[in-house]
């Protein structure tokens, strides 16, 4: 494959640029785009909203999407393009990437017409920002031991039960469950996908304190909270199907290797510290950067699945477990770099936040234990691991006793 831009990505990568001119503030040779995130800034939200909202309304949000569901319709091509020249400007944190990466296309794939008109186009211009009702304490690898449960009554479902680590709940407008409608039916079985509006009485959200001092994730606990049936997505106890898609859409976002710091930023970082006349650190820097290019690389495979109109295949997970790591690995590296004074917070690079921001990225979505279990049964095609639970009602298998 050439990757020289063509005339026409050539064309589109200067119509880029000049929208990003006029609207952004270019980075400066060196400087890091991950940087430090003003996350006190109580209108950091409404930032990120409005340039999202400038993108859309200028033809540069959700390239991919179908034009009927509020994106572009263009190829992951023409997307990859896009993010490079993004990255090197000054723009507002993205929290739509739950919305746009994972629960639109999940929508798109198992959602109802009535359910693609009202939410895409609104999602797709951050009008509305989303988050995914997925883990539980005692459900995060083993997803589909989930109990929050969701009971039919009339033309709506009940959800009672508590959520956790859900990123974003606290600025979220509308929330993606997974429920488990029956329980005498075998985990994977009984489970059902809802659409849930964040602000319905009887959601309580806590959020939780982090090691970086950020909460980007809470406690969400339901009492007793209503929503219509019309809010469901894919059918009744098939819940898995549409959890399925946004998990593998989640780690091939996450495996894109998008945010936090790059291979070149150390370069930067190097000058600036004055440590790049040091062989050994430009060997490790070359390192980095042969890694992340195979990891692009691995990520224009998901990219290419994805524009083809296929969910994206065990190559996303592949993604997650070389670039989580990675990112963990080259912000160790860039603290290093700054010698003792990386026990303080640099606001230029960002490499503490990143650095204690990365375990989570090995974490979310998959952990790396995770990750590889799926390439030893996907790809590999080894056998799978014994499952006592399998085919038994979800109610029969033995557990602790229920939490007080
Ligand atoms: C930054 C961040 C953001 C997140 N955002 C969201 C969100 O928005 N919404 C949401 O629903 N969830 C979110 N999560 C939760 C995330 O999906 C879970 O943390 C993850 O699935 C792991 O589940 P767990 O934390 O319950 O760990 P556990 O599943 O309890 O795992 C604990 C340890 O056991 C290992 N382990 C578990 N099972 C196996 C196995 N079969 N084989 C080998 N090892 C195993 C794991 O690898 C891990 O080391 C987020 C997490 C993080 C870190």
């Amino acid at each position: 494959m050439d990757f020289k831009d063509t005339p026409a990505e050539a064309e589109f990568r200067a119509k880029a640029r000049a929208f990003l001119d006029e609207h952004a503030e270019r980075l400066a040779p060196g400087e890091s785009a991950a940087g430090f995130m003003e996350r006190d800034d109580p209108d950091l939200i409404k930032k990120s909203q409005a340039w999202q909202a400038l993108k859309k309304d200028n033809g540069w949000a959700c390239l991919t999407w179908p034009k009927e569901y509020g994106g572009q319709g263009l190829s992951s091509l023409e997307s990859v393009v896009w993010n490079q020249e993004e990255g090197k400007y000054r723009t507002p944190p993205n929290v739509f990437s739950i919305g746009l990466g994972m629960m639109g296309p999940t929508i798109m794939a198992h959602g109802t017409d009535e359910q693609k008109e009202r939410f895409l186009a609104r999602m797709a211009r951050g009008d509305d920002i989303w988050c995914q009702l997925f883990s539980e304490p005692a459900a995060g690898s083993d997803l589909a031991g989930l109990r929050t449960s969701a009971v039919r009554d009339g033309d709506d479902w009940v959800i009672n039960g508590q959520k956790i680590w859900t990123t974003g709940a606290t600025y979220c407008k509308w929330g993606m469950v997974i429920t488990r409608s029956d329980p005498n039916a075998a985990k994977h079985d009984g489970l059902t996908y809802l659409i849930v509006d964040m602000e319905s009485p009887g959601i309580e959200i806590r959020p939780i304190k982090q090691i970086n001092g950020a909460s980007g994730f809470n406690e969400v606990f339901f009492s007793d909270v209503r929503t219509p049936d019309s809010l469901r997505v894919g059918a009744v106890g098939d819940g898995w199907r549409g959890a399925t898609t946004t998990l593998m859409n989640e780690r091939a976002s996450i495996g894109g290797g998008g945010g936090g710091l790059r291979a070149e930023d150390l370069l930067g970082l190097a000058k600036k510290v004055g440590r790049l006349d040091d062989s050994s650190v430009r060997q490790r820097i070359a390192d980095f950067y042969v890694r992340a290019s195979g990891l692009k690389y691995t990520g224009y495979r998901t990219q290419t699945a994805i524009s083809r109109g296929s969910i994206p295949g065990p190559e996303a997970s592949i993604g997650k477990l070389v670039g989580a790591p990675m990112m963990q690995e080259l912000a160790s590296f860039g603290i290093d770099l700054q010698g003792s004074a990386g026990v303080l917070i640099d606001r230029d690079f960002g490499c503490q936040d990143s650095y204690l921001g990365s375990p989570g990225m090995r974490i979310a979505g998959g952990t790396d234990e995770i990750m590889r279990d799926i390439i030893a049964r996907r790809v590999l095609r080894l056998p799978t691991e014994p499952r006592v639970d399998k085919g038994v009602p979800f109610n029969q298998i033995p557990s602790g006793p229920p939490t007080p």
